[in-house]
């Protein structure tokens, strides 16, 4: 899994956005020690949590399964843009057959689990789903018999509340392994100084 964080909004934007309600501007440090305190004690300690919607995050998200794509779409204040198998399943016409002991280069099209029989079952499905292709079947019926794990990307944008709500419940143990995995690199993704603001479980937790 791979993520980019593509762009984020300043601290300073957010602190600015909090500061309209007291007409406080003047105390402004430019997104210093005094607007991080000031955030975090209005969206956080205060529970106005709607002055954390002002800070807002575009990811970039690859090599992720449809099974984790179904769960980080039931975060429904959130916007997503989803690589399309319509447009893009013609990438597996030209490949050679695969056998179910090709995990290596099946790994381009599918997550892999570390379970050799699962993966191996993948990788039928994904055989078939070429032999599919290759009658000329269109990728809107072709889809149909798509594996789970078969891969996708989408880029992510998401604000600071939404995702505060996130990685409460996706790096918890109770989540889907994949989904964890996403909560802890997106965290990783987040500017430095904006890191303060979020509450991750640790894998030992
Ligand atoms: C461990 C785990 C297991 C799960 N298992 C299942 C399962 O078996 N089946 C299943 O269907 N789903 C399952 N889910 C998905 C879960 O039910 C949520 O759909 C998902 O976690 C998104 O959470 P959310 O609604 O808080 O997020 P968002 O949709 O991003 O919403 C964010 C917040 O906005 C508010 N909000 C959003 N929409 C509304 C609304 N219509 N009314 C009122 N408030 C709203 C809520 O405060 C919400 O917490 C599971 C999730 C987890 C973490």
């Amino acid at each position: 899994m791979i993520v980019t964080l593509k762009q984020h909004t300043s601290l300073e934007v957010c602190a600015s956005a909090i500061r309209t309600c007291w007409q406080s501007f003047d105390k402004s440090d430019n997104g210093g020690e005094k607007d991080r305190e000031l955030i975090d004690r209005v969206g956080n300690k205060f529970k106005h949590a709607s002055t954390l919607e002002h800070l807002f995050y575009t990811f970039y998200i690859q090599d992720v399964s449809r099974a984790l794509l179904q769960e980080l779409a039931r975060h429904r204040i959130a916007s997503l843009s989803v690589k399309s198998t319509r447009y893009t399943l013609k990438e597996l016409k030209n490949e050679e057959s695969f056998t179910c002991k090709d995990i290596q280069r099946a790994s381009k099209y599918l997550v892999m689990t570390g379970i050799n029989m699962v993966d191996e079952m993948s990788i039928i499905a994904l055989e078939n789903l070429r032999l599919v292709l290759g009658t000329g079947i269109s990728n809107d019926k072709a889809k149909y018999c798509l594996p789970e794990s078969y891969k996708t990307e989408l880029t992510w944008s998401v604000n600071a509340r939404s995702l505060q709500n996130f990685l409460t419940l996706r790096s918890d143990k109770s989540a889907l392994w994949e989904i964890q995995n996403l909560a802890h690199a997106l965290y990783d993704a987040l500017p430095i100084d904006h890191k303060y603001l979020f509450n991750i479980k640790t894998y030992e937790d």
